[in-house]
């Protein structure tokens, strides 16, 4: 069939029109009819052959088939003398006053006993024969019903007409294809036209048949070409379930969770993949084995189903490329259903619409909530949306329930459904038990703007009704809820007035799970993000417990992190492959802008705290001027650790493509021990300016400061600790209560040492930044640093726009003094 030409590309879906002429076919392929075609092939098949055809020249593969049509269906009717027949009963029901139910069923019985004309048949089995040839020979199909009747806001909604999965054989198909027919006229969907008016002979049925996608024995689930949370348009999230797809969106399992980096996704050799989250999948959804295969029924999964992620690293790259031809094609942020067919193992997309939520919002005006005070954490799921909320429990077991719900209650329940709305209208926030972030609960949140937090498993057992709550999404991808009421803050954000500077200004940033929602921040990229606080949100383990972990004492630590590192062989691989996502997490939120990592700075007290780390830590008194920082590295008490560090570093940049990442060695006390470090990184794989591999050290120690020259022999940039520098120039221990008064970044004994190192810096031609917490909280602080000529400022995000102000009216300030 030839097609005529598309109308000029638009951003939203184009109209394909096959040929008037054909549209007396009986049968016509799916790919050859589009959204113009409603009245053909009704409004399913006219969507699907649309979609068909858009992606069938992004590359994307869509399961084939073939739509039965309205002129066959007219045929039907025709040659069993149906119309009239139709007619009669409805006449009857109308005048006669026999019930619908009596009606629906004689109606759909007449049909169901119809005889196919020869040449509809005749037609249908051909398009059948084709199809299994173009499929290599495979055979079955879903034949679903597609009503021209788009008006009817639920005609087309799943229960009112049939749909038949699992149908094989040309005479199944002709035989479902007569009971979708026959599904035209249930009782409900006479009640409805017959209530709203509309003629019930000028509605008619087309019947689509594609090829079957087996997932019942494989996998499925949806895709987004955007961060559904944060809005963030350079990745493409994913969720997936063993199984047939329902159940992710009715909230039922918690399915495993991907987060893809579009724009490294071109190179085929990088795999971007900045985040893998394994769901429980407690259940999964096949066929039930009755004589309607077109009924299903949820199984529970075994073990290993569980523990195991259902896409490999290459299934998720290819959904991930697909989704970013997808959107590329459309114009637009996309949402989309994918499946995989058990028996031959290939991917498939089902579905595509348009993503109306994320895409609907209006970019650089966004709300931040931070949390001051809080009660205990009872709970933590995904977090749906990024407010926080607190307020009142109300468990909610079934929709009788609604009229009882208290306005502006926080509705609590294991999962939830389209019948759920009006329920979810009267809460002011959400918690399921189950469901991912594309479950219905999730969809419907973010649609009203609710923050919910979904999967959390134990909600409905944990809380109780009329407890006092607070629920949180304003911490990253983690959802959390608090025992009582919070204290937290709300702060408008608008990047129409942030202002430009000479001076960057970077991010200070720590939780991987927090570091897409500023990726709208005009920020010079990420001055310092401390590794050792991605290892406490992230891995929590000791990495030294991992390396050796044979030689582990405490038996229940070692059950602890076997738990933990459950499907890892190799225990540090564990360390590394979670310490890499969660790095590159960071420095996708920034790329291409350079992302600063320093390598891990915690003190022996500090790390002893990991699962593990008492084993492989010192007792020191005085751990701020102890076994930390550089001097761990090449020490054979921290050695290997130090490697997986670099290890993780190493897969960041060469394996997902993250260059932008520079390395920073903290607490570095002499040139001579520079070298040892830098030597170290090498023999693990992380040279110097091999691959473009820049390494910084802090500057934060007065010996730093004092031999500037030598230090910035070695390293290609420093970043001014102005916390450790305070506390050692000052000699006042930072963390101590009683001394709090005597530690002041502002005091001239250290804006002296750090105007001193800036001169010495910019001497020997060294970027110079400082990524201390001062100028965050002392706008006077930022003003002093533009003075004295610092080329970058890194602070916490929060404070972001006020520095960048500061910065920019300081700026303005001295160059009127230099002129
Ligand atoms: C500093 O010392 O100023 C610094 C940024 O590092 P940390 O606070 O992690 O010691
Ligand atoms: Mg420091």
């Amino acid at each position: 069939m030839e097609r005529l030409a598309r109308g000029g590309a638009s951003a939203t879906f184009p109209a394909v029109s096959t040929k008037a002429a054909l549209k007396s076919a009986y049968v016509a392929p799916l790919e050859d009819v589009g959204a113009a075609d409603i009245g053909f092939v009704g409004g399913k098949n006219a969507s699907l052959g649309e979609m068909i055809s858009v992606l069938a020249k992004a590359g994307v593969p869509v399961p084939q088939g073939f739509a039965i049509t309205v002129p066959a269906y007219r045929a039907f009717l025709k040659a069993n003398g149906l119309e009239e027949r139709i007619q009669a009963a409805l006449g009857d029901m109308k005048h006669a006053r026999v019930p619908v139910a009596e009606t629906g069923l004689n109606i759909r019985r007449m049909i169901e006993a119809g005889k196919w004309p020869d040449d509809v048949a005749a037609a249908v089995r051909e398009a059948c024969a084709a199809l299994k040839a173009r499929a290599g020979g495979r055979a079955d199909v879903a034949v679903r019903s597609s009503a021209t009747a788009e008006d009817l806001p639920d005609a087309s909604f799943a229960g009112q007409q049939d749909s038949f999965l699992n149908v094989s054989g040309d005479d199944a198909v002709l035989d479902a294809a007569r009971k979708c027919f026959a599904s035209l006229f249930t009782d409900r969907a006479i009640s409805y036209r017959d209530q709203k008016g509309f003629d019930h002979t000028k509605v008619a049925l087309s019947a689509g048949v594609q090829l079957m996608v087996r997932a019942a024995n494989g996998g499925s689930g949806v895709m987004f070409s955007i961060d559904t949370e944060t809005g963030f348009d350079r990745v493409v999230l994913i969720n997936a379930v063993w199984g047939l797809g329902e159940n992710v969106v009715r909230g039922l399992v918690d399915p495993d969770e991907y987060v893809v980096y579009k724009p490294l996704l071109d190179e085929e050799q990088l795999v971007p993949i900045i985040e893998k989250r394994l769901g429980a999948k407690a259940i999964k959804m096949i066929y039930a084995r009755t004589s309607d295969e077109s009924r299903t029924r949820n199984v529970p999964t075994s073990k290993v189903e569980q523990s195991s992620f259902v896409l490999s690293d290459a299934e998720i790259l290819k959904l991930a490329r697909w989704a970013k031809a997808i959107e590329v094609h459309y114009g637009r942020a996309m949402d989309m259903e994918w499946a995989r067919d058990g028996e031959t193992g290939e991917l498939w997309i089902v579905q595509a619409r348009p993503e109306t939520v994320q895409s609907q919002r209006r970019r650089g005006l966004f709300k931040t909530y931070s949390l001051k005070e809080k009660g205990r954490k009872v709970l933590t799921g995904l977090a749906v949306g990024d407010a926080i909320v607190s307020g009142m429990v109300r468990i909610v077991r079934s929709t009788s329930e609604i009229e009882s719900f208290p306005e502006g209650a926080i509705l609590v329940a294991e999962n939830t459904d389209p019948d759920w709305v009006p329920i979810m209208k009267r809460a002011s926030a959400i918690v399921t038990d189950h469901g991912g972030r594309t479950s219905h609960a999730a969809i419907v949140s973010r649609e009203m703007g609710l923050p919910a937090v979904v999967g959390t498993r134990t909600a409905t057992h944990v809380l109780h009704d009329d407890q006092e709550i607070t629920v949180s999404c304003g911490e990253g991808s983690d959802g959390f809820v608090y025992d009582g009421i919070a204290n937290f803050e709300v702060k408008d954000i608008d990047l129409g007035s942030v202002p430009e500077t000479r001076t960057k200004v970077m991010l200070n940033m720590a939780n991987p799970a927090a570091a897409l929602q500023w990726w709208q921040l005009p920020a010079d990229g990420i001055g310092l993000a401390r590794m050792e606080f991605i290892i406490n949100n992230v891995i929590k383990v000791h990495p030294m417990a991992l390396v050796r972990f044979d030689s582990l004492q405490d038996q229940k630590v070692r059950e602890q992190i076997a738990e933990l590192t459950r499907g890892y062989d190799d225990k540090s691989e564990y360390f590394v492959e979670l310490l890499a996502r969660g790095i590159a997490k960071i420095a996708a939120s920034q790329h291409p802008r350079p992302v600063v990592v320093r390598m891990s700075d915690f003190k022996t007290n500090e790390y002893a705290n990991l699962l593990g780390g008492r084993q492989f830590e010192p007792h020191e008194e005085n751990p701020m001027l102890g076994f930390r920082g550089a001097s761990r590295y090449y020490s054979p008490r921290y050695r290997d650790g130090f490697a997986l560090e670099c290890r993780a570093i190493k897969r960041v940049r060469e394996k997902m493509g993250f260059t932008n990442v520079i390395v920073m060695i903290p607490f570095c006390r002499t040139p001579q021990e520079a070298d040892r470090v830098l030597e170290t990184m090498a023999q693990h794989g992380l040279e110097r300016h091999t691959n473009g591999l820049e390494v910084y050290v802090m500057c934060e120690l007065p010996s730093n400061v004092v031999l500037a020259e030598q230090f910035a022999r070695r390293f290609d940039g420093f970043s001014i600790g102005s916390n450790d520098l305070t506390q050692l120039v000052l000699g006042v221990d930072r963390d101590s209560e009683v001394l709090a008064e005597h530690f002041d970044e502002r005091h001239e004994a250290v804006t002296r040492t750090i105007r001193t190192v800036i001169d010495a810096a910019h001497t020997v031609g060294t970027r110079i930044a400082l990524c201390g917490q001062a100028p965050s909280d002392y706008p006077e602080f930022a003003e002093f640093l533009v003075e004295a000529g610092i080329d970058a400022i890194s602070v916490s995000p929060d404070s972001f726009l006020s520095v960048k102000r500061t910065v920019a009216e300081a700026e303005a300030k001295y160059k009127k003094k230099r002129a």
